[in-house]
């Protein structure tokens, strides 16, 4: 039985019950605990796995430390060994979720950042406090200063961000949709899920979003950097507020 991926319809719930399929797993030092259904995004796609606690009826509170793409459709999650779970029971379900929304907050940037620099996107990354994407610039060179500008007017713009899911077909026959040349879209069952940004960005994706594109917040481009002959790195941050904080 696959792992119901409850994240991706409700990408803004916070707690769940769900139930565990199976204890016998086991990643580095961790124990895997797969459940039924989750609200725990599995790392992938350049977005971090994600962490918080399963609470148990009998009131135990145990860490998820991490969260991996498992075989089959499941979804592994990281737990110290010792945490005497069993196979049927509930489990309460909370993510971290400051940790989560920095990462929703971050990745919708990152679309965004795929429509100041529009070239080919080789590499990326996302985190809490800072995002990356490698572009394939060729001969092209971007301002830091004036994609900042740009970057801030589409999240205040506020558009909206939906997805939804075309055919494997109907993506291929318009491969201009694909902006990362290093992953390729999670396939499965003939279907390709779609993000889109209002009528900005449009492009296959499974991670987690915010609902509009004001939800980010200020941001910077704080830095450019060379990564080979045609390959820059750009790097977000949250933009410096006057107090120094974030
Ligand atoms: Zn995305």
């Amino acid at each position: 039985m696959s792992t119901a991926l409850t994240f991706r319809e409700l990408p803004y719930a916070r707690e769940s019950l769900a139930t565990v399929l199976s204890t016998t797993g086991a990643i580095g030092e961790n124990s895997v605990v797969v459940t039924d259904a989750t609200l725990f995004y599995p790392h992938g796609g350049g977005q971090p796995g994600d962490r918080g606690v399963f609470i148990t009826a009998d009131g135990r509170t145990l860490a998820v430390n991490d969260t991996r793409k498992g075989e089959n459709g499941q979804v592994c999650h990281l737990l110290d060994p010792g945490h005497g779970l069993e196979v049927g029971q509930s489990v309460t379900q909370q993510i971290d979720w400051p940790r989560r929304h920095a990462h929703m907050r971050m990745h919708t940037a990152l679309h965004l950042l795929s429509v100041v620099v529009p070239h080919g996107v080789t590499g990326g990354s996302i985190g809490a406090d800072r995002g990356r994407l490698d572009f394939d610039l060729g001969d092209a060179s971007f301002d830091k200063d004036e994609l900042t500008e740009r970057l801030n007017a589409l999240i205040a713009a506020d558009y909206p961000v939906t997805s939804e899911w075309i055919s494997e077909a109907e993506l291929d026959a318009r491969p201009e949709l694909v902006k990362t040349m290093s992953v390729t879209p999670p396939r499965g069952a003939g279907e390709i899920r779609m993000v889109r940004i209002g009528d900005v960005d449009y492009q296959p994706c499974g991670g987690t979003h915010v609902a509009s594109t004001a939800e980010i917040g200020p941001i910077q481009v704080a830095s450019i950097k060379n990564r080979g002959a045609r390959n820059r790195r750009f790097t977000l941050t949250w933009a410096e507020t006057p107090g120094g904080g974030q």
